[in-house]
């Protein structure tokens, strides 16, 4: 352990191990497979990594997404760690090259899709070389609990028969016991080598509101803490991701589409720039994102409800994998509900599957109205009891609740009376006692529920009526007409004259003014000029990046940038005690960065 500390250190340039990285890199080093459950963002790489550099031989390290292979081989190629990729991008005589390196020992990690992997010849290339290790990226995709199964994964447990002596260690974020248990089996690792760290990500703050005018409320929630800052902003559809792209584009800035529909030319390119820039957001459809390890992405909007928590968590945690400051906002109506209820009546599922994924979509739809810690609850989905946490919407501010019982009751049974096919424009119009030609064709204006709801407006309404579909007393039709009816909890709570408390609409705040100032920054600068230092950082980085045709964080991350501007160090050997400043990247660019501090020292 003595020399993965040292290479820590002068590596990488971090002062200690988090979480379970030191048990698991002791672990392997000794030889030992191992399974690694961490949050995303906590540090799984240096599990592998680590090892690969203190054993003998070369590592082999299984990941999905050949895209994004070459990004993590610059970025190890930053730390003058030797790795090398084989994949169908390459021409015969690369892939030759590399095959060399491997075989005489120069390269300590080798990245291969598992569908390579499991190919007969390329096993018996690999029986000849030294091999370190096994490390199985995204291990998820080999269980089919998982919510990614991928065939080729599964084929990975002919590693254990084919290479007993080598260790394997298998990591993912996201595995629920059965995922767990199944992953653990088919690779043939040991249960009591197990490495589970909890799911919460504290540094990301979770909001949800609801949806009264989408594009004002993402361009405030843009320009209040985000202006300079990268994120992703997932949208239901293409035409919803084009939308807003441009939108977005007439506001001024950078934004770029993401969905399927796009040709694989351009999705690249804009994965690509997506990766590589600073102050970039992405708007895409949930193709985007599996694989992405960008650490600076410093917000993820939700424009629609995600399918369930489970998305919501893999695709919030997306936001702050540096462990900066990050935040998590979701916009949400009820419409999208009905169209999640009609994607999974209409799916080929069977009944018991869709059963599932309705009651998903309950505890998702409970998440949104909830009046209680946003956290506690997600957490709380995935097995982890916690406290309140503080960071949050609704611990920042505690909805007001109301006895919602007698308006639950006018509500059903306005819905029940009007024959359980209506939206709800129209049954509040009837409770309003708004006449109009529609209602009285139907006679709705002689109903006894007309006019009986004056009490609320029709935003009150509205707010009560998205209540009672979260929590299952009425239902929206999946035909996609938005027509309400009655759930059976409903008929029992009316039946039973069952009270309710429901959450007060959130008063409207007055939009603030433009900060132009990103939420991780402004949590760790607390002087203006301090921030104009790391601006001017930040400028050379992007000149550096721009060169080296590298993605920006691979030459520092945020968090060194802004220890920089706090600290301040005056000279080279200074600049080795910040964190993220190894003596490799010191020798690269240490001076460069050195002259930006002093200048500015200089000048004031
Ligand atoms: P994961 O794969 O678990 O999502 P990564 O391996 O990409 O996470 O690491 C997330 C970030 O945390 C990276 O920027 C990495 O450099 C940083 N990191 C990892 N381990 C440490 C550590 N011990 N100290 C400081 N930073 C670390
Ligand atoms: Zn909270």
């Amino acid at each position: 352990m003595k020399q993965a500390l040292k290479i820590l250190k002068q590596r990488f340039g971090f002062d200690a191990f988090r979480g379970q990285q030191a048990k698991v890199i002791s672990h392997v080093i000794g030889g030992g497979n191992a399974f690694v459950l961490m949050p995303t963002g906590s540090g799984k790489s240096l599990c592998y990594q680590i090892p690969a550099l203190c054993l003998d031989g070369v590592a082999i390290v299984v990941s999905p997404l050949i895209a994004l292979m070459q990004d993590q081989i610059d970025a190890l190629a930053q730390l003058d760690i030797a790795a090398g990729a084989i994949n169908s991008t390459l021409s015969s005589q690369k892939t030759q090259q590399i095959r060399e390196l491997a075989l005489t020992g120069s390269l300590d990690l080798l990245y291969v899709a598992p569908e390579r992997l499991v190919m007969p010849e390329f096993l018996d290339f690999l029986a000849e070389c030294k091999i370190s290790l096994f490390a199985i990226d995204e291990a998820h995709c080999v269980s089919q609990w998982g919510h990614d199964f991928r065939p080729d994964y599964a084929a990975l447990s002919l590693l254990a028969k084919r290479f007993p002596n080598v260790p394997r260690i298998a990591l993912t974020a996201t595995a629920d016991e059965p995922t767990r248990k199944d992953i653990v089996q088919r690779l043939n690792l040991q249960t009591e080598h197990m490495f589970i760290d909890g799911f919460d990500r504290p540094n990301i703050h979770y909001g949800i509101v609801n949806r009264n005018n989408p594009k004002q409320q993402l361009y405030q929630f843009i320009a209040k803490n985000h202006d300079n800052d990268c994120g992703i902003i997932y949208c239901i559809s293409r035409k919803k991701v084009e939308q807003t792209a441009l939108w977005l584009q007439e506001q001024g800035l950078n934004a770029l589409p993401y969905h399927a529909g796009l040709s694989s030319q351009i999705r690249h390119q804009n994965q690509t720039r997506f990766l590589r820039e600073d102050k970039i957001i992405m708007v895409a459809t949930i193709a985007f994102g599996m694989g992405i390890d960008k650490p600076d992405v410093r917000f993820v909007v939700h424009m629609n409800i995600p399918k369930n928590i489970e998305a919501y968590y893999q695709e919030t945690g997306r936001a702050g994998r540096d462990g900066q400051a990050a935040e998590a906002y979701m916009i949400y109506g009820m419409d999208d509900a009905a169209m999640q209820r009609g994607w999974i009546n209409n799916s080929v599922a069977t009944q018991e599957q869709k059963r599932i994924e309705h009651q998903k979509l309950n505890a998702l739809l409970g998440l949104c109205e909830a009046a209680s810690c946003r956290r506690q609850i997600l957490l709380a989905y995935f097995g982890d009891p916690s406290e309140p946490c503080g960071n949050c919407d609704t611990c920042q501010t505690k909805p007001e609740t109301f006895d919602g019982t007698i308006s639950a009751q006018k509500a059903l049974s306005c819905v029940h009376r009007t024959g359980q096919r209506f939206g709800v424009g129209y049954l509040t119009d009837i409770l309003l006692g708004k006449s109009n030609e529609r209602i009285k064709s139907f006679g709705h204006d002689r109903q006894t529920t007309f006019g009986i709801g004056t009490e609320h407006d029709k935003n009150g309404w509205q707010n009560i009526f998205r209540q009672l579909v979260a929590q299952n007393l009425l239902e929206v039709d999946i035909a996609g007409h938005g027509g309400l009816s009655v759930t059976d909890k409903g008929r029992i709570f009316l039946h039973e004259k069952q009270a309710i408390e429901l959450r007060k609409l959130p008063k409207q705040t007055a939009s603030q003014k433009t900060l132009r100032k990103s939420i991780a920054v402004k949590s760790s600068l607390k002087v203006d000029h301090e921030t104009e230092l790391f601006d001017r950082l930040r400028d050379t980085r992007a000149e550096i990046a721009k060169v080296k045709k590298l993605p920006a964080y691979v030459i520092f991350h945020d968090k060194t940038l802004i220890e920089l501007a706090c600290l301040k160090p005056q000279s080279l050997d200074e600049m080795l005690a910040i964190n993220g400043i190894g003596e490799t990247k010191l020798k690269r660019y240490g001076v460069a960065f050195l002259d930006v501090i002093i200048k500015d020292i200089e000048q004031n």
